[in-house]
C-alpha cells in the first residue's frame, strides 16, 4: 500500500493535517520510518515537518531556542551550545546525527532521549502547536502527561547553564554509536564555594528521563567535593527505579548508577 507524504508549510497546518488524517508526524524519521518499514505502523499518510519552518537555533540574552526540526549535527556548529558537544559526539553515528531531529528526540524511548535528558536538567520549556493554538509546556509536564495526538513540538527553549555548571555523562557498552546504560545530566549553580542550585536528570531509570531529587537535595548547599558527589550518587541509586532491556539489567544499572552520578558531578564528562 502506498503511503502519502504530506509536507505542510507551517506547524499549524501540520497539526491540522495530522489530526484530519490520523497521520503520524515525522521529524528525521530515524525512529518512525523503521516502524513503518517493519510493518509495525501502517499509516495511510505521514506528515513531514521538513517544510514547516521549525528549524534553526536562536541564542539571545543567555537563552537558547532550538527549533524542533534542527538536526542533532547542527547543534555542534553553534558555539554557544558548546556544552552539548559531548552529547552530540556520543549520539549515534554521523549519518544518524544528520537525520535525527531535536524534536523527535523527545519522543525516543528510553534509554534513548539523550537530549531530552539534558533538557530536563536545563528545565526547558517546550513550544507546542495544537488545535487551539500555541502553548508552552514545562518539560516535566511533557514527560509526565505527553501531548495530544497531532500536536507539534515547535521548539525547545532554556536558559544556558552557568559557565562551569554543566555536567553530562553517558555510560555505554561500547565507545560510539550506543544507547545509554545510564545517562546523567546536571545543571548546577554555585556561589561562595557551595552549590546553590541543582537539577540532576538520569536516563536508564524510568519510562522517560527522570530527575533525581534525592541527589539534588544532597548537592544543594554543599561544597561539591568527592564526599558530596559520592553521597549524591548513593542517594540517586536509593530512589532510582532502573529497568532491564537488551543493553543492561536493572540490577546492573542500579549498581553502576552511583559511580556515574559521582563522576558526572566531579566533572568527568562524556563517556
Ligand atoms: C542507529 C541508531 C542510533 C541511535 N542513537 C541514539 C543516541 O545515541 N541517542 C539518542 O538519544 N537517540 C538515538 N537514537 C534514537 C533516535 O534516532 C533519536 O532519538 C532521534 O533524535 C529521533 O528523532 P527523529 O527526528 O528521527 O524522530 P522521528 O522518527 O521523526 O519521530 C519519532 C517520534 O516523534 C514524533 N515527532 C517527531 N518530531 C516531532 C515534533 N516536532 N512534534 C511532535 N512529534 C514529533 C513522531 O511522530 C514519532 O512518533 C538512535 C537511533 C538509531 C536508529
Amino acid at each position: 500500500m502506498a503511503i502519502a507524504l504530506r509536507q505542510p508549510e507551517s506547524a499549524g497546518a501540520a497539526c491540522a493535517v495530522a489530526r484530519e488524517e490520523a497521520a503520524p508526524l515525522v521529524g528525521g524519521g530515524t525512529i518512525l520510518y523503521r516502524l513503518v518499514n517493519e510493518g509495525r505502523l501502517l499509516p495511510r499518510s505521514l506528515v513531514s515537518l521538513h517544510r514547516a519552518g521549525l528549524g534553526g537555533i536562536e541564542i539571545s540574552g543567555g537563552r537558547a531556542r532550538i527549533g524542533a526540526t534542527t538536526r542533532i549535527a547542527e547543534l555542534a556548529a553553534e558555539p554557544e551550545l558548546g556544552f552539548l558537544a559531548p552529547v552530540v559526539r556520543l549520539f549515534g553515528g554521523p549519518a544518524l546525527r544528520n537525520m535525527a531531529t531535536v524534536g523527535g528526540n523527545l519522543f525516543a524511548r528510553q534509554p534513548y532521549g539523550d537530549l531530552g535528558l539534558c533538557f530536563l536538567a536545563l528545565d526547558a520549556r517546550l513550544h507546542i502547536v495544537g488545535e487551539p493554538g500555541e502553548r508552552e509546556l514545562a518539560i516535566e509536564s511533557f514527560y509526565a502527561d505527553g501531548i495530544a495526538s497531532g500536536e507539534v513540538v515547535a521548539a525547545v527553549e532554556f536558559l544556558l547553564p552557568d559557565p562551569g555548571g554543566w555536567r553530562f555523562r553517558k555510560a555505554t557498552r561500547r565507545t560510539l554509536n550506543a544507547a545509554a546504560v545510564i545517562g546523567v545530566a546536571a545543571s548546577l549553580t554555585q556561589g561562595g564555594g557551595r552549590v546553590s542550585g541543582a537539577r540532576i536528570a538520569l536516563s536508564g531509570c524510568g519510562r522517560t528521563p527522570v530527575r533525581s531529587k534525592a541527589a539534588e537535595d544532597v548537592v544543594r548547599g554543599s561544597v561539591l567535593d568527592e564526599t558530596t558527589a559520592r553521597r549524591a550518587g548513593e542517594a540517586a541509586a536509593g530512589e532510582a527505579i532502573c529497568f532491564t532491556d537488551a543493553i543492561a539489567s536493572a540490577w546492573y544499572r542500579r549498581r553502576v548508577l552511583p559511580v556515574h552520578v559521582r563522576r558526572a558531578l566531579l566533572g568527568e564528562d562524556g563517556r
